[in-house]
């Protein structure tokens, strides 16, 4: 039972921070890319590395228990939003590495391969920024998500103040229902932005 529910709320998480990446996206006409999916994916599940028994808590089972044991238990360190803030502060950095990289084609990159970028533009440092965002945003999905349920979060970990948001269990329809809900809004903006000229409704935003 208790498996069941971990995993139902692994699912929760997981298309909750899809489709907010994907509304995100959509509303800057935009259709976000698999790496940085992927990495809004591992994001959304990464805070509940504190559970043992969670999706990501059984992928390393030791990590997870010393997490368990010195972070505040589960909804501790890994849902406090100030553990954003260095990645954020990484991912920023990257992203910026990357913009002077454009500027002047130098860099690591540019040293390495005569100023070529990748195939999408983008040099290393601003592909692992972009990535490193998106996993920032996932993870920021996560604890929003957990925000939303009556056990609440200690956003400001390790100061003791619980933040709820809902009465409703994690597991209750309401709270799986704004998750999938969330996911149809992402995938039905993106499938609006790539066909607005073909059904002739010009998408307002972006
Ligand atoms: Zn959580």
């Amino acid at each position: 039972m208790r498996e069941d529910v971990n995993r139902m709320m692994g699912t929760s998480h997981l298309v909750f921070g899809a489709g907010a990446w994907m509304a995100l996206g959509a509303s800057a006409n935009y259709t976000p890319g698999l790496a940085e999916t992927a990495a809004v994916l591992i994001g959304a599940l990464a805070p509940d590395l504190d559970h043992p028994n969670s999706r990501m808590g059984r992928i390393i089972p030791p990590l997870s228990r010393f997490i368990h044991r010195n972070g505040g238990g589960h909804r501790g360190m890994t849902h406090s939003f100030l553990i954003m803030i260095p990645m954020l502060w990484l991912s920023l950095w990257l992203w910026g590495k990357h913009q002077s990289q454009m500027q002047s084609g130098s860099g690591w990159w540019g040293w390495l391969f005569g100023g070529s970028q990748s195939e999408s533009g983008l040099t290393p440092d601003g592909f692992l920024g972009v990535v490193m965002l998106a996993f920032v945003f996932g993870y920021l999905t996560h604890l929003v998500g957990d925000l939303l349920t009556r056990q609440g979060v200690k956003f400001l970990w390790p100061l003791p103040f619980v933040i709820r948001l809902t009465p409703f269990r994690a597991d209750s329809s309401i709270v799986t229902g704004i998750a999938w809900m969330t996911l149809w809004t992402g995938l039905g903006l993106q499938v609006w932005i790539h066909t607005e000229s073909t059904i002739g409704i010009p998408f307002p935003f972006g």
